[in-house]
């Protein structure tokens, strides 16, 4: 049987957790052994090796161009070799795998749909392989880029100046510079449009005050995106701020059980000082922040089917490993059942996530139909992950086998870039050119007695 074979050398996690080694990771390396070696986990394979990819009945590889399925091919094989056997580890310790960094540049996804500027220029389903194949094996690594990419060095690339561009572009296409992007606010989340974080026109620039909340990459990043209101004309700007700056402080989200390797954070902002150079001229209401979000929900909207990939995936190799009543998980009929239902939406999920990404590529997007598609991805990926967890039993719980993981990092797609009930609100516009984001004023206390 081929998981009785002994396995070739692979980085492992240890079971002393964080403890010292020689290139101060905190993973240490040893031999992976035949599977049936570990004790705990019997009859199956972690994600240290991870499995084969067997999603795609419906053959929508014939779908890609020969880009984009080299930029598939490239990131599928980096993660599945660099990443699996090391993230687990890192999940459970909730911290962001740094030296990683450089050999992540190594993938070419820095920059991803940006022409110029040392940016890839790939096209939008081509980002979207690389965002949907790096969340096939974790979550919070796809939020990274998702950040960095689709949100930070978009903004700059879309809004920034020319000066701007040229200075950041090219260093943060290489991830030597890593970008995050602070819009949330503790009390502004879904109503982000209603921040309350300050820009005061100052001699020789601005002075920026307010909290953000969750912002992704912000504890490390050399970067941030802040977006503000104008004291004076009352609208949306955008501004860099620098790590280090003065009056600025992040602090770290602690105890999260989602994406856990995402340096979430509390962003403070005392008088910080940034230069007139760090306004974004492009950025004059909260329209402009749309221009954004429009294409990063795309790229959200991918995430969640690279998640599903995976866990089905997982689950198609556990079933054929795991026995119990003599017979292989897979023979049974609820098995078949549970497996034939995630495979299904893995399809369609790709389906309606490609379709969106062809729609915007010929200009025929709508925000309407992103919002759906985000929402609606993410609400039948959480299907495939709450099943694919059962179809695991006890191991369906251990971040290990990868399905606990991304069973947890996808509650937090199913709830950031506009929530699942925001999204379908959106959606619901469109259909019904009625908008219900705003509750209805209370009733009268007397009014049922009147009535
Ligand atoms: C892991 C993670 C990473 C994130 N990264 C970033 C980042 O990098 N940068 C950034 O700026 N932000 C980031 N966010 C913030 C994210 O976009 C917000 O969490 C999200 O928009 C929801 O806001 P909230 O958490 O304040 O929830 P709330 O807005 O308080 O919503 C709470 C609940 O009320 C519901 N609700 C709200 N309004 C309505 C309505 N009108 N009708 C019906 N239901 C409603 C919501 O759907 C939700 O169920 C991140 C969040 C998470 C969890």
């Amino acid at each position: 049987m081929d998981r009785l074979r002994v396995l070739s050398a692979h980085l492992e996690p240890t079971a002393a957790r964080g403890a010292a080694n020689e290139d101060g990771t905190g993973v240490q390396r040893r031999d992976v052994r035949a599977v049936e070696e570990y004790e705990g986990f019997p009859q199956a394979q972690t994600m240290v090796i991870f499995p084969p990819a067997v999603s795609d009945v419906f053959r929508f590889d014939d779908l890609l161009s020969a880009e984009e399925r080299g930029i598939r091919n490239r990131t599928r094989a980096f993660m599945e070799k660099e990443i699996a056997p090391v993230i687990a580890d890192f999940w459970e310790r909730a911290e962001f795998p740094h030296h990683l960094i450089p050999r992540l540049a190594t993938l070419g996804l820095g920059g991803a749909t940006l022409t110029g500027y040392g940016c890839p220029g790939q096209s939008m389903l081509g980002a979207a392989m690389g965002v949907t194949e790096v969340a096939r094996v974790d979550g919070s690594i796809s939020t990274f880029f998702l950040v960095h990419n689709s949100l930070a060095v978009l903004t700059i690339g879309l809004l920034g100046s020319e000066e701007q561009k040229r200075e950041l572009l090219p260093h943060m296409a290489q991830l030597q510079l890593i970008g995050a992007w602070g819009l949330t606010e503790p009390s502004n989340g879904s109503d982000a449009s209603a921040l309350t974080t300050t820009a005061r026109k100052v001699d020789g620039g601005w002075v920026l005050n307010g909290r953000k909340r969750w912002i992704g990459n912000a504890t490390f990043a050399d970067v941030i995106c802040i977006w503000a209101r104008n004291t004076d004309t009352k609208q949306v700007n955008c501004f860099i701020v620098r790590k280090g700056a003065k009056g600025l402080r992040t602090e770290k989200i602690q105890n999260k059980i989602s994406l856990r390797c995402v340096q979430n954070a509390d962003i403070y902002l005392d008088n910080c000082f940034v230069a007139d150079s760090a306004r974004l001229p492009g950025v004059n209401s909260f329209k402009d922040t749309n221009k954004v979000l429009a294409i990063s929900r795309i790229m959200v909207a991918w995430q969640p089917v690279g998640l599903a990939m995976g866990v089905y995936d997982m689950c198609a190799r556990y079933v054929r490993e795991r026995r119990q009543f003599g017979a292989p998980l897979g023979a049974f009929q609820l098995v078949q059942e549970r497996l034939s239902r995630m495979l299904g939406d893995v399809q369609a999920m790709f389906l309606m996530a490609w379709r969106l990404s062809v729609l915007h590529e010929q200009g025929k997007m709508t925000h309407e139909a992103a919002s759906m598609a985000k929402a609606w991805t993410t609400l039948r990926g959480r299907e495939v992950v709450a099943l694919g967890r059962e179809l695991l039993g006890g191991n369906g719980i251990v971040a290990d086998f990868l399905v606990a993981k991304a069973f947890c990092d996808m509650e937090a797609y199913y709830t950031y870039e506009g929530t699942y009930d925001v999204n379908v609100l959106v959606a619901g516009r469109g259909i019904t050119s009625s908008a219900a984001f705003r509750a209805p004023p209370p009733r009268q206390a007397n009014a049922q007695v009147q009535a």
